[in-house]
């Protein structure tokens, strides 16, 4: 029988620059492929501007004013935070401003991660830019995945499968199982030109998630608003491996919610 999936997780608006919808339209899509719960996680990555001033991550201090719920759809707020050392740094963690956009000054000194951080339900920590790991032993990766998953606001491990990076798999898994972070299946990572390098690796892990008892999450990935809420390839997968349904955390929005107050201690 076919694993329910009534949220998407992991999806982009325009403010991730090379992606092209709007947050209602992502609302729309979600309610229009079935989805009671939508997350929206821009990426939070230097890859935005050439320059990372208070200025261009406005966005992410008034995510306040997005409504709870729009067109039937729960709506929560994130981001896709970039990983950026092999210590589980992110990005913008060693940014500190003093001064608000508008000049006047802040109370104290805060880190641009701090601030974006501080309106997000939660965070998907992801490597888009590996260069950093180059060179990296099987055990700096593994310790890398290990302190990513220790920051507070980490509910989601983005495509793991397909970053390339050698890690201790069943470590990482086990760490994220008793830690009460989801592992990631990623939509995108399994259609298209993404799948050709990633299939192979993303079967192996949605195994052994099942194997050891991990929850997973599900993200479109969308970077437009058609592909929101869409899943045929996951359910592909999560059938081929007899994934079982109570490990997926998306399987209804009380299921991703309950996920998001263990872990976030986020109350909705
Ligand atoms: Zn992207
Ligand atoms: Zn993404």
């Amino acid at each position: 029988m076919a694993v329910p999936i009534a949220c998407d997780v992991h999806t982009h608006t325009l403010f991730s620059r090379h992606a092209y919808s709007t947050v209602e339209e992502d609302v729309r899509a979600a309610a229009e492929h079935g989805m009671g719960l939508l997350g929206i996680t821009d990426h939070f990555s230097c890859m935005l501007f050439p320059t990372q001033e208070l200025h261009n991550f406005q966005y992410f201090q008034n995510m306040h004013c997005w409504p709870r719920e729009w067109h039937g759809v729960q709506l929560l707020r994130g981001c896709e935070a970039d990983i950026v050392s092999l210590d589980g740094a992110f990005f913008g963690g060693d940014i500190t401003y003093t001064t608000n956009p508008s000049g006047r000054p802040m109370s104290r000194p805060r880190t641009l991660k701090e601030i974006a951080f501080a309106e997000c339900d939660y965070v998907v920590a992801s490597v888009h830019d590996g260069t950093f790991a180059q060179g990296a032993s099987r055990a700096e990766v593994t310790r890398m995945y290990r302190r990513v998953i220790e920051e507070p606001k980490v509910l989601v491990l983005g495509h793991i499968g397909r970053t390339g990076l050698d890690f201790d798999l069943d470590e990482v898994l086990a760490a994220c199982r008793d830690a009460g972070v989801l592992v990631e299946v990623n939509e995108s990572s399994l259609v298209g030109e993404k799948r050709a390098g990633s299939l192979d690796r993303c079967r192996q892990i949605v195994e052994r998630c099942a194997e050891l008892g991990v929850p997973m999450s599900f993200g479109s990935d969308a970077h437009i608003s058609w592909m929101v809420g869409r899943h045929d390839a996951t359910d592909a997968l999560l059938d081929e491996t007899h994934f079982p349904a109570e490990l997926m955390a998306c399987r209804t929005p009380e299921a991703f919610l309950a996920a998001l107050s263990q872990k976030c201690q986020t109350l909705l």
